[in-house]
């Protein structure tokens, strides 16, 4: 037995969380901190000074020389500047200070972070304003240091976010305040706040570094650009839930040491479907602390992989042949006093509450889909939206047996009545435990599941933020939230407005619902049937940020101004054509100096070998031949698909308007990438795998 674990003990141990504030902050102090995370009440800036000093005596009892205001820049990623704590004195030493404004506002330049035009790179100002709702804590750098991270929003100069956390804070704001006006309808007195809770499950891939290292693809990109199928993919079905190899389990024990020491509640971990694929999901929280700790999950695993001689890899395609990587967003809606508003109860029909709040999160997918579309795109999404492994790109929502049937019942006769009830489970075996089932079963084609007391937003990418897709999410509910506390304020009969309101809301809604398989061809012709939209790509999503419907709801419930959403739209177009190029140029470098020069080789080797032989006298080398010319044949076309792949390249680059150079690479850059590989990944299967420049799929996904 290796040394025991006391998960107790270490839980949180990294973290300046509740128990540390109670313990270490002035009791008034701490109330007043407390009104601003529970409540949500501005922040007292008198108690900031009290609070720094406290947290610095923290950290540096951990160990932590530094701090950084942490934020989320719209990389997708976090950035981190570090400042050390010492002041010096007139006496030649240093004292170790934090003060209240150190704590509450940064200033990192603004210039080098994407800003969709925001700013003139003179007007280089920017801000990060302390988030004191998510917990600060003490992270140690690869190189040993030991950091005070304190999380924080980032705006520019003028206010507008530059980042994801504070579009998120907003947007929970408006759940907030619309929620609420619904709640105190229905004669809520007890709750105070609605919260929005997020539990993300992390999917990723693990390869040997070594490997990983040999391969530009997966250094520069996060995917490979070539390679073959290896002879076993996933068509066994051996690897979900498979037991798990002991190097993986071990990278799985320090990630989960090394979470729990962050406060990040890591809970399940098990192997995925693709082999090398596993999956971890924490217990949800408060939407910006689940936020914050995704970030912290993504950023672990990458630094243990890398202690322990592994990559992880967050792509959300890195192989072909296999599936990719997705980010399942589990969101609802709690009361402060802990009521789930999607909690259904064993009789969902008689639950107005539960109802108008689930028909109205019906209205805003079925309103908004396309911008919640646009929420989980990016360009590495791409590739598995739609291509018949992770949800399609349509957006749909499962709602299951049993509140389907309650929802026919609305809609036929505006009353419902009856709820049906799951049955015990009969699995033919007396001695096997009986337990009732659920009364709804699960469905892993649906975009957007209903999963007994929460939905589950499943089209996410695997290294997206999951800041964007919940800002959408919470807006557009936020939205459908208003209309109706709008129309129900008005109401003489507030029971009868509601029953009323039911009805129409399914009628009006109920095409979004869909329970059947979303993989399938017919649904794709039944859903343009049904006239929702299907975006294919992310260049085709991302008009719709500034639709006017768009602006209105983001502006209507102060989440993204106008002049913000044209911002990020410039953001999302640049994003696109930059990753674009930068798959395209490592595509070239690894064919023009790696697998051309390489295919060179192994063919004047094997024209030796035939002169050879034949001056041997042996006249038959037809199987030399016939792969020399199967060679020949494959290398001209693939230097000349690389000569077009150059080209459009070159042209892309001539592109000033930025969003008709994304639809360029699009388009063109992206059309020409496949047909560099093609010939390539024959070349692949022609040649010795000893010859071959870098390893290949079986390597990388079964050496491990
Ligand atoms: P599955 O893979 O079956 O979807 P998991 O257990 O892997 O289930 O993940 C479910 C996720 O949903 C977990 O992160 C869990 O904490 C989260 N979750 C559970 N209840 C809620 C809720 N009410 N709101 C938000 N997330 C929730
Ligand atoms: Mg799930």
């Amino acid at each position: 037995m290796k040394e025991k674990i006391d998960v107790t003990e270490i839980f949180g141990s990294h973290v300046f969380n509740d128990s540390v504030m109670r313990e270490r902050l002035p009791k008034s102090v701490y109330k007043e901190l407390q009104k601003t995370i529970e409540l949500g009440k501005p922040l007292n800036p008198a108690i900031a000074d009290t609070v720094a000093n406290a947290m610095k005596d923290w950290a540096v009892e951990k160990g932590a020389t530094h701090f950084t205001h942490w934020f989320q820049p719209m990389t997708g990623i976090t950035a981190e500047k570090h400042d050390a704590f010492i002041n010096p004195t007139s006496d030649g030493n240093v004292l170790l200070e934090f003060s209240g404004k150190e704590l509450v506002k940064g200033e990192p330049d603004a210039s080098s972070f994407p800003s969709g035009g925001l700013r003139a790179t003179f007007e280089a100002r920017g801000y990060t304003a302390w988030d004191c709702t998510s917990p600060a804590f003490v992270k140690e750098t690869p190189g040993g240091s030991i950091v005070l991270c304190i999380p924080t929003a980032f705006c520019s100069y003028t206010g507008e976010a530059l980042d994801e956390k504070t579009p998120l804070l907003r947007s929970m704001e408006a759940i907030n305040i619309q929620g609420m006006r619904i709640l105190k309808m229905f004669g809520n007195t007890t709750s105070s706040r609605v919260n929005v809770s997020v539990g993300a499950e992390q999917e990723y891939f693990l390869v040997d570094k070594a490997n990983f290292l040999r391969r530009k693809d997966l250094i520069f990109t996060g995917r490979t650009l070539f390679g073959g199928a290896a002879p076993k993919g996933q068509e066994l079905d051996d690897h979900y839930f498979g037991s798990i190899k002991e190097r993986v389990s071990e990278y799985m024990k320090e990630l989960n040491i090394e979470l729990w020491k962050l406060g990040v509640s890591a809970k399940t971990q098990h192997n995925e479907v693709a082999p090398a694929q596993h999956e971890l999901a924490p217990i949800y929280a408060t939407n910006n602390v689940a936020t914050d700790h995704n970030q912290l999950v993504m950023e672990t695993m990458k630094k243990v992989a890398d202690r322990q001689g592994l990559a992880c890899l967050l792509h959300e395609k890195p192989f072909a042949c296999v599936n990719g990587s997705g980010k399942h967003n589990n969101w609802s809606m709690c009361t402060n006093d802990g009521i789930n508003l999607l909690e259904p109860g064993k009789t969902p029909h008689d639950n107005v509450q539960f109802l108008l709040f689930f028909t109205l999160v019906l209205k805003a997918v079925d309103k908004y889909a396309d911008l919640l579309r646009l929420s989980a795109s990016s360009c590495g999404n791409d590739h598995r939206l739609g291509a018949n492994e992770a949800p399609p790109a349509i957006i749909s929502v499962y709602v299951g047996e049993q509140i389907e049937d309650v929802l026919k019942q609305l809609d036929m006769t505006g009353e419902a009545t009856s709820s049906k009830q799951g049955s015990a489970l009969d699995s033919g075996v007396n001695t096997l435990p009986s337990f009732m089932k659920d009364a709804t079963d699960r469905n892993r084609t649906s975009p957007f599941a209903f999963t007994g007391n929460k939905f589950e937003f499943r089209m996410v990418g695997s290294t997206q933020s999951i800041a964007t897709p919940n800002v959408t999410l919470n807006t557009i509910v936020a939205d459908a939230l208003c209309d109706a506390a709008d129309e129900l304020e008005k109401a003489d009969n507030f029971d009868k407005a509601v029953h009323d309101m039911l009805k129409v809301l399914v009628t009006e809604h109920k095409k979004v619902v869909f329970n059947g398989n979303g993989y399938s061809e017919e649904w794709v012709e039944e859903a343009a049937r049904r006239g929702l939209p299907n975006l294919k790509c992310m260049v085709d999503a991302i008009e719709c940020l500034t639709s006017e419907k768009a602006v209105s709801v983001f502006t209507k419930h102060s989440v993204l101004s106008e002049v913000e959403l044209h911002s990020r739209k410039e953001i999302y177009f640049e994003s696109y054509a930059k990753h674009i190029n930068i798959e395209a140029l490592t595509m070239l470098d690894m064919a023009k100096k790696d697998i051309i020069p390489a295919v060179i080789k192994y063919q004047a080797e094997l024209a030796k070998g035939v002169i050879d032989l034949k001056s041997a006298g042996v006249s038959e080398v037809s199987v030399q031949t016939s792969i020399l010319n199967e060679i020949a044949k494959n290398l001209v076309a693939l230097q000349n698909a690389v000569n077009k792949l150059e080209e459009v390249v070159a042209m892309a680059a001539s592109k000033e308007d930025i969003p008709a150079q994304a639809r360029y690479f699009h388009d063109v850059v992206t059309v020409a990438m496949s047909e560099v590989r093609v010939p390539a990944d024959a070349l692949e299967q022609l040649v010795s795998e000893t010859v071959w420049p870098f390893p290949q799929y079986s390597t990388l996904l079964f050496d491990i």
